[in-house]
């Protein structure tokens, strides 16, 4: 969703309050795609603080659906997110460094989804687990140790060992 900012910024526009929703049905981030689950329409507040200076505030969350990082099993997470930026359209300010860090803004027009995203991102948690006590996978097998004992004699594999599956289970997760 785009919203056009000109008029805030021509000044015939001081505030501007408006519904907005997150297009995509999934988030990337970078290194994992996740499906979303979950994302309610949120308002989005933009003011014109100064001359060619708009401020962009919002709250909300999303619903991710992120694998256990034992057990790989669905768990759908609430990420909580705000935004809460200054952009400044001046022609000093503009230069490469300022467009990249703010690539929501395209020309006179602010991206949502890139908005937010880049909000969800810094907002996800750092571990994801189904319960808790998650008991994983086997590292021999790869049951399902929620479920059901599957009987291999884990007991012999060096447990620093898990350190690596883990890493390696990562990986392939890319
Ligand atoms: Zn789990
Ligand atoms: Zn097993």
């Amino acid at each position: 969703m785009l919203i056009d900012l000109r008029e805030l910024l021509s000044g015939s526009q001081d505030e501007r309050i408006e519904k907005v929703s997150i297009e995509s049905d999934s988030f990337d981030t970078g290194i994992a795609k996740y499906s979303i689950l979950e994302k309610p329409e949120f308002e989005l507040c933009i003011t014109r603080i100064a001359k060619n200076k708009l401020e962009i505030k919002a709250e909300s969350f999303v619903v991710l659906d992120i694998p256990c990082d034992r057990c790989l099993e669905s768990v759908p997470t609430k990420v909580e997110y705000s935004v809460n930026e200054i952009v400044d359209f001046s022609d000093n300010a503009a230069g490469e460094e300022a467009k990249e860090e703010k690539d929501y803004i395209g020309g006179y027009e602010l991206d949502v989804d890139r908005l937010v995203f880049g909000e969800i991102l810094i907002s996800m948690p750092g571990k994801t687990l189904c319960t808790p006590d998650c008991k994983g996978l086997c590292s021999i097998c790869g049951h399902n140790l929620n479920v059901s004992e599957c009987g291999c004699d884990r007991e012999s594999l060096d447990p620093r060992m898990s350190v690596f599956k883990d890493i390696l289970k990562n990986f392939k997760e890319v």
